[in-house]
């Protein structure tokens, strides 16, 4: 009895070896349009669908395969009389092997120069029936939806026969490549038609194990595009914890349009400065907590030259992340063996959502995308912000945007100079934010500061302006606001409200 083949594919790399070497093996090919013309091309023997079911192929293609006499052969059981008896009555020979991969929906799916008639004739439907077929009879048929796997199946049908684990595993990759697909599909329909949210698909197809999680016991994955937006220049490989700080770092960098550049430590910035050059950017970034800075992330959003990269050689940093590098400077911080230097090349897009694991599920949210220059800015105190103070109240309301919360940040001469990040209580992160500047020297009168929430009581403002700070920055709406504004005139602060309140958990 003839064994048959079917190949149908989008993709067409190495189909010709593919298909030489399952004629050598006696197969009988059937192949759908395009594909039996491509192999036809290259003089290989087979059997064009139509002839094969002799039915054609209609309505532009949109039914190529779907007929019993292809899916009665792939999914009949052929150790079943009653199947057997059935196949023969209705002439259907089992089909052993199928070779399927599908239109490049996930190629256009984004694309904005490609209509949506365009997008929908790229749903391909026979293909994932095909492959959906194939997959769940398993135990008799070996299906293939990827070029990459031609080479490993060939070597073990030609050795011995394929084996169940293999037909299992390529089972299980055909449901999870089908499964992505309409993910796709579906999400594409939600956006484009404007649904709610019903559920979530996550549509992250690639996946590497990384080598452990936030710590060594824990076994970890990454998945999603991620080389899409980074690239390894230099150094080791990624651990969890660098993702996760690399990830706040380019975050955060990117809220800045001029020269900025900031250290991160576990996703909090222990320095951060705006300059018109990166070199000065980096030292006084570096300036605002050096002994924090130690072992930690400098992430700029402008290219590092070479006077920058010497600077950076003089401490231990785990990581330098940048858009561009000269190349010399490149050269310079290739130096140290260990240390990994990550190109951006794209900013992390706006509308991306953010997820955290919560127990039983996941909770989805928009990200803070708030800008101050969107901001409804209200003075609340008697005294005006000078245009200095306005600079620095920017530069700390950014940053501690980005920082944990609760979160007080202190700026002066468009540096951070104090960082109170990740507290129990408003008093305490204003009382560390103070300390962190007086450690290393920075003068606080004059400074400004920030703080992610308001300040339920009037204590932590008082904190703030016994420090010699002048100007606060913060979202109103405490019951006690009343309290709050009366503690800021009686110290003559300036007090400004933005409405906006930026929690990060
Ligand atoms: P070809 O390039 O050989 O003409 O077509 C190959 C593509 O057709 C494959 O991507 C395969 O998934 C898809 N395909 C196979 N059968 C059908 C069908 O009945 N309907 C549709 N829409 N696509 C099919």
């Amino acid at each position: 009895m003839s064994k048959y083949a079917l190949i149908s594919v989008s993709d067409k790399s190495n189909i010709i070896e593919f298909a030489t070497q399952l004629l050598n093996l006696n197969y009988k090919i059937i192949a759908t349009g395009n594909t039996y013309k491509t192999l036809k091309d290259n003089s290989i023997d087979c059997i064009e669908i139509k002839d094969f079911t002799n039915f054609p192929e209609i309505f532009d293609g949109r039914v190529k395969t779907l007929h019993p006499k292809i899916f009665g052969g792939i999914l009949m059981r052929p150790v079943l009389d009653s199947d057997k008896t059935q196949a023969e009555q209705n002439k259907i020979s089992p089909i052993e092997i199928v070779c399927v991969n599908l239109y490049p929906f996930p190629k256009v799916v984004n694309r904005d120069d490609i209509s949506l008639e365009e997008k929908i004739e790229n749903i391909d439907i026979g293909g994932p029936s095909l492959i959906r077929a194939a997959a769940k009879n398993y135990k008799y048929v070996s299906v293939l939806t990827s070029p990459n796997q031609y080479e490993n199946f060939l070597e073990e049908l030609k050795s011995e026969n394929i084996t169940l684990e293999t037909r299992k595993r390529l089972a299980y990759e055909a449901f999870d490549y089908t499964s992505y697909y309409d993910t796709l599909i579906a999400n594409y329909f939600e956006k484009e038609f404007q649904f709610e949210k019903k559920s979530f698909r996550l549509n992250l197809k690639s996946n590497f194990p990384l080598r452990y999680g936030e710590n060594p016991h824990q076994k970890a994955y990454l998945f999603g595009e991620f080389e899409n937006y980074f690239e390894i220049l230099h150094g080791k490989e990624l651990s969890y914890n660098n993702i996760v700080d690399l990830t706040a770092a380019v975050e955060l960098i990117s809220d800045f349009e001029e020269t900025a550049c900031a250290i991160i430590k576990h996703t909090n910035p222990c320095g951060t400065a705006i300059s018109d050059n990166v070199f000065e950017a980096y030292e006084k970034a570096l300036s605002s907590d050096p002994v924090s800075a130690f072992g930690g992330i400098v992430v700029f959003n402008k290219e590092v030259d070479v006077q920058t990269a010497n600077k950076l050689n003089e401490i231990f940093l785990e990581i330098v992340i940048a858009p561009s590098f000269q190349n010399e400077a490149l050269e310079i911080l290739m130096k140290k063996k260990n240390r990994r230097i990550i190109k951006i090349k794209e900013f992390p897009k706006k509308e991306e959502l953010t997820i955290k694991s919560v127990i039983s599920g996941v909770l989805v949210q928009e990200k803070d995308n708030s800008k101050l220059s969107n901001a409804e800015l209200k003075l609340v105190t008697n005294r005006k912000y000078t245009e200095k103070e306005f600079e620095d109240l920017k530069l700390a309301w950014t940053v501690c945007k980005h920082t944990k919360s609760n979160a007080i940040v202190l700026a002066k001469d468009k540096k951070i100079i104090g960082v109170g990040a990740g507290q129990m209580s408003r008093v305490d992160s204003a009382k560390i934010a103070t300390e962190k500047a007086r450690q290393f020297n920075h003068d606080l009168n004059g400074a400004v500061a920030a703080s992610d929430a308001f300040f339920p009581f009037a204590d932590g403002v008082i904190q703030i302006a016994e420090n010699g700070i002048t100007a606060i920055i913060q979202p109103g709406g405490s019951v006690r606001d009343e309290e709050v504004i009366q503690a800021a005139n009686n110290k003559n602060l300036s007090m400004i409200f933005t409405g906006i309140r930026n929690f990060k958990h």
